[in-house]
């Protein structure tokens, strides 16, 4: 058994270097003695044989430079996510990316996408985030034609706006030569098919496994084999077992094989579909 790990952050703590961050942890968390690189370990260990670190803002997506550089079965995504979309202009955003997307080690744009959730869409502020959101969006789809980058397309709503308004751009935008996942898996069933339909691939983690993700699993039944990707989203959504905890690297393991056992699925064809959403950058930097 081979694993690649499709999305996962050893940039964010407490996985980067053993600080708490957000996460409440007691004293005596071993995950505060960890860094980055014992978790890879673990992960080893654990038939992990590659994995790719995703940026959500500036200063994360150069750890994820720092992170693969020497590390040949590590790959960079460097990217903003849409959280971040004011933090700094349009323009500095794309003088970011032409700085950094000439190191060997980026191998995809990512994450981005629109993320609504929990926002008070009937505000004017919201109406700011929300284009600010989808320029930047735009202009990460622009950048990955121009650089030939697979892009990783994060999605969060609890209504259905930002999922269709993804669709839309993503339509607008589309090339065929435009590689792009739906990481972590939601959103109605006809954009899931939509988005099939323009060639992409679908991530899913360890939320899968949880008692209360039918709507996801039925998801999963309609993924072509051959567009599935895993990932952990590590350190966040640990799989049904690990609830509650930091969910670590390693655990992608964990999530291949519930795959494997409930839904029969072929974990050396999903390990060979990352190969070929990555262009086959693992071991060969
Ligand atoms: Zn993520």
């Amino acid at each position: 058994m081979k694993i690649i790990d499709s999305h996962c952050h050893y940039n964010l703590e407490p996985i980067f270097s053993g600080k708490p961050s957000h996460f409440s942890l007691e004293d005596n968390n071993p995950l505060l003695q960890m860094t980055w690189k014992n978790h890879w370990q673990k992960a080893l260990e654990k038939n992990v044989t590659g994995a790719v670190v995703v940026g959500s803002n500036i200063e994360n997506s150069l750890s994820s430079i720092e992170i693969a550089k020497n590390n040949p079965q590590i790959v960079a995504a460097i990217g903003i996510h849409p959280h971040h979309a004011l933090d700094n202009s349009l323009e500095e955003f794309k003088t970011f990316f032409e700085n950094n997307l000439p190191h060997p080690e980026v191998k995809a744009i990512g994450e981005t996408g629109l993320d609504y959730f929990r926002l008070n869409k009937t505000t004017e502020e919201f109406k700011r985030t929300q284009q600010a959101q989808q320029k930047l969006f735009r202009l990460q789809l622009q950048i990955a034609k121009r650089y030939k980058l697979p892009v990783i397309v994060h999605v969060r709503d609890d209504s259905e706006d930002a999922y269709w308004e993804t669709l839309e751009i993503l339509k607008q935008e589309y090339s065929p030569d435009l590689k792009f996942v739906l990481h972590c898996a939601s959103g109605p069933t006809r954009y899931i098919t939509e988005a099939l339909s323009m060639g992409a691939y679908i991530g899913f983690d360890g939320n899968i496994g949880y008692k209360n993700a039918g709507d996801l699993r039925s998801i999963l039944k309609r993924v072509p084999l051959d567009k599935i990707l895993i990932e952990t989203d590590a350190p966040y959504l640990p799989p049904q077992g690990y609830r509650g905890q930091v969910c670590e690297p390693w655990m992608i393991a964990e999530t291949a094989v519930y795959l494997e056992k409930e839904f029969d699925l072929d974990l050396d064809l999903i390990y060979k579909n990352t190969q070929e959403f990555f262009k086959y950058s693992f071991e060969k930097k």
